[in-house]
C-alpha cells in the first residue's frame, strides 16, 4: 500500500508518494495560482490522480490522502478553516476531493505534518517528539503518544508565539516579547545587523559583504574565524532559544526536540552540545535520568510532504 501526500505552500503545490516503509518514492510539484477554494480542491485531486497515473498505481494501492496547509484545519470535518498566504475560509476540501476519488483524506497544519515526518523517520520508535522550525518566525509541531496535538480548534501548538521577555519586542501576533522575536531566523539576522552597526571592526562585515547580505549563516562563519562580536551575538541568540526550549521541556518533556529550518545548518555538534547542557540546566527535571534529547531534524524540505502522507497512518 502506498499514501499519498500534498504539501501545500503559498506558491507550490507538492505531492509525494510514500510507501510502507514511509520513503518517499516519487513527487510532483505544480505552482498555486489560486482562482477560488472550488478549483483549488479540483488541483488537488489533479495531484493525486497524476502522481498515480505517472507512476502506474491504481487508486486500490493507496491507503489514504493527506494535506498539510499553511493554517489550521479541522481534520474531523475534512475542513480547512484558515490559511495564511492563501485566501482560504472554511473549505470543505475532503468534500470537493471526494467527488473526484473516495478515499480517506486526511488534514493538518504544514507545521505539524513536518513534526510527524520527522517523529516516523526518527530512526527508533518514539512516543513524543517536537520539531522546532527555526526561520521567518519559529513553528513547532509537538507530537505526544504519536499523535498530533493542535488544540481544541486547531490554532494551538503555536510555540513560536510563548512569551520569553515580558513586555518585549512587538510580535505581528499582538503580544510582545514572544519567542520568535527571538529566536527565529529573521531575529537571528536582525541582532546580527545590529551586532556589525555597532562594531565597524567585525569580521562579520566581511564574511556577509555588507548589511544588505546577512543571512543567517553570517554569524556562524564569523564565529569560526574567531570574531568576538560574533561569538557575543550567537551566545546571545542561544540563550534565546534555550529558554524557548526550557519552556517545552518543562510542560511537556518531549523524548526528542528536533531543530530545523535555516539556522539549524548553522548548529555543528559542538553548538548541539553546548544548547543541550544550556537547556539542561534551565530544566526542572535536570536531575532525571531519562532527559530529553536535542537533535537536528533528518528530513528536510520533505518533512512536509512525507508527514502529510503519515496523517493516514497517525489516524
Ligand atoms: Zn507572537
Amino acid at each position: 500500500m502506498y499514501y499519498i501526500g500534498i504539501d501545500v505552500g503559498g506558491t507550490n503545490l507538492k505531492a509525494g508518494l510514500v510507501d510502507e516503509n514511509y520513503q518517499l518514492v516519487a513527487t510532483k510539484k505544480t505552482p498555486l495560482h489560486f482562482v477560488s477554494m472550488e478549483q483549488m480542491g479540483e488541483t488537488l485531486a489533479d495531484m493525486a490522480l497524476g502522481l498515480l497515473e505517472e507512476n502506474g498505481i491504481e487508486r486500490s494501492q493507496v491507503a489514504s490522502v493527506g494535506m498539510g496547509f499553511p493554517g489550521s484545519v479541522d481534520n474531523r470535518r475534512g475542513v480547512v478553516i484558515k490559511t495564511v498566504n492563501i485566501p482560504i475560509r472554511f473549505m470543505p476540501v475532503a468534500e470537493i476531493f471526494h467527488r473526484r476519488w473516495d478515499v480517506p483524506v486526511y488534514l493538518g497544519n504544514d507545521a505539524d505534518c513536518a513534526a510527524l515526518g520527522e517523529y516516523y523517520h526518527y530512526g527508533e520508535k518514539l512516543e513524543s517528539l517536537i520539531l522546532v522550525t527555526l526561520g521567518t518566525g519559529i513553528g513547532t509541531g509537538i507530537i505526544l503518544n504519536g499523535k498530533i496535538q493542535s488544540g481544541c480548534n486547531g490554532f494551538g501548538g503555536e510555540g513560536g508565539h510563548i512569551v520569553i521577555v515580558h513586555g518585549g519586542e512587538q510580535c505581528t501576533c499582538g503580544r510582545k516579547g514572544c519567542w520568535e522575536r527571538y529566536a527565529s531566523a529573521s531575529a537571528l539576522v536582525r541582532q546580527t545587523k545590529a551586532a556589525m552597526e555597532a562594531n565597524p571592526a567585525s569580521a562579520m562585515w566581511q564574511v556577509s559583504g555588507g548589511l544588505e547580505q546577512v543571512d543567517g549563516r553570517t554569524v556562524f562563519a564569523a564565529v569560526r574565524a574567531g570574531d568576538a562580536a560574533a561569538k557575543a551575538v550567537l551566545e546571545q541568540y542561544l540563550d534565546y532559544l534555550v529558554e524557548g526550549l526550557a519552556n517545552f521541556i518543562n510542560i511537556f518533556q518531549p523524548e526528542v526536540i528536533a531543530l530545523g529550518g535555516g539556522v539549524s545548518h548553522g548548529l555543528d555538534e559542538e553548538l548541539m552540545a553546548t544548547l543541550q547542557s544550556k537547556v539542561l540546566e534551565l530544566c526542572f527535571g535536570r536531575e532525571a535520568e531519562r532527559r530529553t534529547k536535542l537533535v537536528k531534524a533528518r528530513l528536510g524540505n520533505d518533512a512536509g510532504i512525507i508527514g502529510a502522507a503519515l496523517l493516514g497512518v497517525s489516524g
